[in-house]
């Protein structure tokens, strides 16, 4: 429930997860930043479950931070999940999302705020120049994602961006409108293309707590990020099947040249041809069939096909919605 009664221009959100280590230190950095940017904002802070103190500590900032939101989720639904949680409620012109754990700095939104003013972007997405503070594992396995995601999709993410971004209100409103399952953000962002401009930041430390990002979760989100992003796996059975004929070509080869030197064993050579072709024959079906889940998939997910910037018939900017083909 917003107790500012200003329209906001600016809407910050940041997901939280048991975090009453950091919490105390991320307000306490975030609102100088934000009363210094002049214009009237929100914090939307979207407690994703906490079993912790985090509820108890935001209740008492809730008191002496009228800008304070808290949206709480009834069960840990994911990083993700949480920041759509909070995209549903941004009422801003302009919407930040941050993680709690000071790892994204909050001074940065100042620079995101100014590059959309001035360049007229709908995105800015802060990318990391510096990862030198996150573990060795965590970069390797980040650098294998954006090479994983990069080479099976069509979407062009920037390496380093994470979930620290600012986008317009067109952007949140097309991204509120997805009716897909399980998104990942730092894709579906990507993924619709609007005029962006990225700002350059260090990730620091943790400041205090633990990752809340375990091995188990960074699994999910690569696999929700290539199911929902690529058809490319589906196609996997297409590529076999053709492996699958040249080596029953191979075979058949092999059993010509036999056969004409007398070097054969009776059946084998039937037996041999028949497994291999009739196994190519197979996984060739499967991989049409994969084609047409894929199409499914995509009718399912209905993302919409494009989203109108202007429409001479109605030119007030509301309500241009968004398209299906
Ligand atoms: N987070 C969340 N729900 C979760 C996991 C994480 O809301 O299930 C929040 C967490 O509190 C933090 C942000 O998402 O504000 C990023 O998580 P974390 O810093 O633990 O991830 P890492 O930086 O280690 O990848
Ligand atoms: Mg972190």
């Amino acid at each position: 429930m917003p107790t500012d009664s200003a329209a906001p221009v600016l809407t910050v959100i940041a997901p939280v997860y048991d975090e009453e280590a950091v919490l105390p230190m991320f307000a306490a950095r975030l609102r100088p930043v934000l009363d210094g940017i002049d214009v009237p904002y929100e914090v939307l802070v979207v407690d994703d479950g906490s079993r912790d103190s985090t509820p108890v500590l935001l209740q008492r900032m809730l008191r002496e931070w009228p800008q304070l939101r808290v949206i709480r989720l009834r069960a840990n639904a994911g990083h993700q999940a949480a920041i759509s949680a909070g995209l549903q409620g941004a009422r801003g012109d302009w919407t930040v999302t941050i993680d709690a754990d000071l790892q994204d700095p909050p001074e940065a939104i100042t620079e995101l705020y100014s590059a959309a003013v001035q360049q007229q972007v709908d995105v800015v997405y802060a990318v990391r120049t510096d990862r030198s503070s996150d573990s060795r594992f965590k970069r390797r396995t980040a650098a294998g994602f954006y090479r994983l995601m990069r080479s099976l999709s069509d979407v062009d993410a920037a390496p380093d961006a994470g979930d620290f971004r600012l986008m317009s209100r067109a952007t949140v409103d097309a991204i509120n409108s997805l009716p897909e399952h399980n998104r990942v953000l730092r894709l579906a962002v990507p993924a619709l293309g609007f005029p962006s401009a990225t700002v350059g930041y260090r990730r620091d430390p943790r400041a205090a707590g633990s990752s809340k990002y375990p091995l188990s979760k960074m699994i999910r989100l690569t696999l929700d990020s290539v199911t929902g992003f690529s058809h490319t796996p589906l196609r996997l059975a297409t590529w076999f099947s053709l492996g699958g004929f040249v080596v029953a070509v191979g075979v058949m080869v092999y059993v010509l040249v036999g056969k004409l030197t007398g070097n054969t064993v009776s059946g084998w050579a039937s037996t041999v041809v028949t497994v291999a072709g009739f196994s190519a024959l197979q996984l060739l079906c499967l991989g049409i069939l994969g084609e047409y889940v894929g199409r499914t998939y995509s009718a399912m997910q209905q993302r919409p096909a494009y989203y109108v910037a202007y429409d001479s018939h109605d030119p007030s900017p509301a309500d241009r919605g968004a398209g299906r083909s």
